[in-house]
């Protein structure tokens, strides 16, 4: 590590070591004997990091506790709506984690973490004992702030499906039923939240069904923000193949081939200087009014709420504001030492909150936790993330970036010249080799993170 570095190394060593008790008994490292890494959270984040301390270190001993016996992941799901993929083929077992790695799996959910006896709590009354912790928990919902809203009628009327599952299920049902001439409303969050592209791949991939399924369907968006991840190249997508006019906002840097349409095709887009903040619903009525006082219908309206660390984060004393503050060199708790947070829980600045970043976070505090086993000096960390989105079954659209930490500001930022965004002059061979590379993406992905 080169001199500078290593000065900046100590200072944040020192910055993540703020909440050390003195009380606190010395986690093991090698040399006496096995250190105990637990992973708690078997999703993205906790089955990669899982995977990645085995290969870095066969003798050390990782035990995963996980709330659920089989993973059901997000990446995939909004093809479920659309019954391309079945929710058998977003399930995934982590029999491969055991079997090859030696990963040991405590299925049960965690109630409570002692982070001065590093003794956790499960919810059968076990306690489970760590040297090290690392915290990959996920994502929850904020369920105030829209009057007539709340989780019964999340459960119920307006599901969110932004944890695939039950509300898959649920949500997939009310799209089927739904009349050829019905209209789906899609109210997606405001910033920060998990998978930015998300509620727009979900609305086209809706628009390719209803096309051939429900040709008089309308979609529409209801948006708190003025734009979206990819926002350009989506609805250049959607002009392409859905009628969409292309509000004059979102014109700049477009193609001379852009259509105008006189009416709105089947995606409607209203951003939040249209007035598309919707502040409140009414779940008999099946309807949502917005900040402009507009109230509209839908047959079926998928309520994206606001979100914020997973629940146990916040029972671990890990959060400030919504989410869990980290030293970005060992992704370690500015709050509570010896317990690494990843994934969408933890702050990671101008990373988005997506499988690929959890991904990529995972493998950095994989090697950083073996090394400071070792003790040694962590390494300098690298993080990535390529978000491929859907606009139809053949037309891909992309974003990609590469990180790095600024040692002057402790924050990670983008690395200059890295990454970018699908281009808007592109031909239709390019934007089906990109939803080709999306489909291999998901499985080398799946088979990095869990096989
Ligand atoms: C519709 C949709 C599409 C998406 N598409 C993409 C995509 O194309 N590419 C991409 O990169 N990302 C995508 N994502 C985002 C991706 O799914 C998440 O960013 C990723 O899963 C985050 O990983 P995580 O480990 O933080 O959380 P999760 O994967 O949610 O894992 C959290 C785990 O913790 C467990 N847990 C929580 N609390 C406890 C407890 N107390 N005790 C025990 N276990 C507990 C949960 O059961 C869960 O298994 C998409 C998301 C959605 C909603």
């Amino acid at each position: 590590m080169p001199r500078s570095n290593r000065r900046s190394f100590l200072k944040f060593i020192a910055a993540g070591s703020v909440m050390s008790s003195a009380a606190l008994a010395p986690a093991r490292v090698f040399g006496q004997s096995s250190p105990h890494v637990v992973i708690i959270g078997g999703g993205t984040g906790g089955a990669t990091a899982a995977k990645y301390l085995k290969m870095g270190d066969p003798t050390i001993r990782v035990t995963v506790i996980e709330a659920n016996e089989v993973y059901h992941r997000c990446y995939g799901s909004n093809e479920v709506l659309t019954g391309h993929v079945s929710m058998e083929d977003i399930s995934i077992t982590y029999d491969a984690l055991r079997g090859k790695y030696g990963v040991e799996f405590i299925f049960d959910t965690v109630t409570e973490v002692n982070p001065d006896t590093r003794a956790i709590t499960l919810k059968s009354g076990d306690k489970v004992q760590y040297d090290r912790l690392i915290v990959s928990p996920g994502i929850d919902f904020i369920w105030d702030g829209t009057e007539g809203y709340s989780e019964e009628i999340a459960n119920a009327e307006m599901p969110h499906s932004w944890k695939a599952g039950t509300q898959t299920r649920l949500l997939k049902s009310q799209i089927d039923a739904m009349p050829d001439n019905g209209t789906m409303i899609i109210v997606p969050p405001v910033n920060p939240y998990r998978c930015p592209p998300g509620p727009y791949e979900r609305a086209s991939l809706l628009a390719e069904r209803f096309m051939a399924e429900k040709p008089n369907a309308k979609i529409l968006i209801l948006d708190p923000k003025d734009g979206f991840a990819k926002d350009k190249p989506f609805m250049l997508g959607w002009n392409r193949l859905y009628g969409f006019q292309i509000p004059h906002t979102k014109m700049g840097g477009m193609p001379d081939t852009v259509t105008e349409f006189e009416n709105p095709g089947m995606i409607e887009w209203v951003g939040s200087d249209a007035g598309g903040k919707v502040e409140a619903v009414d779940a008999a009525a099946m309807t949502v009014t917005t900040e402009f006082g507009d109230t509209f219908h839908g047959d079926v309206i998928n309520f994206i709420p606001p979100q914020k660390a997973a629940k146990l984060a916040f029972d671990m004393d890990l959060v400030e504001g919504n989410w869990c503050p980290i030293n970005h060199l060992t992704m370690e708790s500015t709050r509570h030492p010896n317990i690494h947070v990843i994934g969408d829980s933890c702050v990671a600045d101008v990373m988005p909150k997506s499988g690929y970043s959890a991904n990529t976070q995972a493998k950095v505090v994989a090697a950083q936790i073996l090394h400071l086993l070792h003790e040694e000096e962590p390494e300098e960390p690298t993080w990535s993330n390529v978000c491929f989105s859907r606009v139809s079954s053949d037309y891909g659209v992309s974003v990609g970036g590469i990180y790095r930490l600024d040692h002057e500001s402790g924050k990670i930022i983008s690395t200059a010249g890295s990454g970018g965004v699908s281009p808007l002059d592109s031909s239709h061979q390019f934007n089906r080799l990109e939803a080709l590379y999306q489909e291999a993406w998901m499985e080398n992905f799946v088979a990095d993170s869990f096989g």
